[in-house]
């Protein structure tokens, strides 16, 4: 679980579990699921989904010959003879792994089909409208727009507060005017997100999860070592 230490004024008032305004994007910058979509296969078209589908079905030929709803649908046909290997790796492109086909496997095959229709792989099957993203811009030049955007984290000041980064990052903690009360807070019954930490590793964590040099980049993670330290709590 990803937590650091982060310096905000004292009087920072941010809702704690709420992810802070400046990690997510605006309103405005978020796309628009594509109208032309089936949101169950965003960005095909529902014959791509069906030869997807029937391409897995090859492929299970190949890798689960005994599969039930294989099986099911044999009669009046014999089951597959060993001479199916040779087709479901010449279609995969690769002989079947302990685990079968896998989505790869799948993709490449799907691809070797459409193309085999003289169709071209890349275009045949996706939605025309969002081609293929499954999200249409809600104005033009959004999609750029959203691309320059970048996090903001909150202001900085002379307080302390431990945050939580498994969403893109809210504190879960009050603000502290200095660093032995939060030291105290995360060895208190209060901090559940994993404690109470002992005294010795709360001191650790909060010297080690805030340096100067800390940088926060959302989805990433911790890169110093408090998410050790936390770790090993
Ligand atoms: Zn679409």
């Amino acid at each position: 679980m990803g937590r650091e230490i982060r310096r905000v004024p004292l009087d920072f008032d941010w809702p704690l579990g709420k992810t802070w305004e400046g990690f997510l994007p605006p309103e405005n910058l978020r796309s628009d699921p594509c109208p032309d979509c089936d949101r169950r296969s965003p960005g095909i078209t529902a014959a791509r989904e069906w030869v997807d589908w029937l391409t897995r079905l090859m492929l299970t030929l190949d890798d689960r010959p005994d599969h039930p709803y294989l099986a099911s649908s044999y009669a009046p046909r014999r089951p597959p003879s060993p001479d199916i290997q040779e087709f479901g790796s010449g279609i995969a492109g690769r002989e079947a792994g302990d685990m079968g086909h896998d989505g790869i496997d799948q993709y490449q095959a799907t691809r070797k089909i459409i193309a085999a229709a003289g169709l071209d792989p890349d275009v045949w099957g996706f939605c025309p409208a969002c081609r293929g993203e499954g999200w249409v811009e809600r104005y033009p030049g959004q999609n750029a727009d959203a691309e320059a955007w970048e996090p903001t984290g909150p202001p900085t000041g002379d307080g302390w507060q431990l945050w939580e980064t498994v969403s893109e990052g809210s504190p879960i903690s009050p603000v502290f005017p200095d660093k032995t009360g939060l030291v105290e807070w995360l060895c208190s019954p209060a901090y559940t997100w994993g404690g109470p930490m002992s005294r010795d590793t709360a001191e650790r964590f909060v010297d080690f999860g805030w340096a100067p040099s800390f940088v926060f980049t959302p989805g990433r993670g911790l890169q110093t070592g408090e998410e050790f330290v936390g770790e090993t709590t």
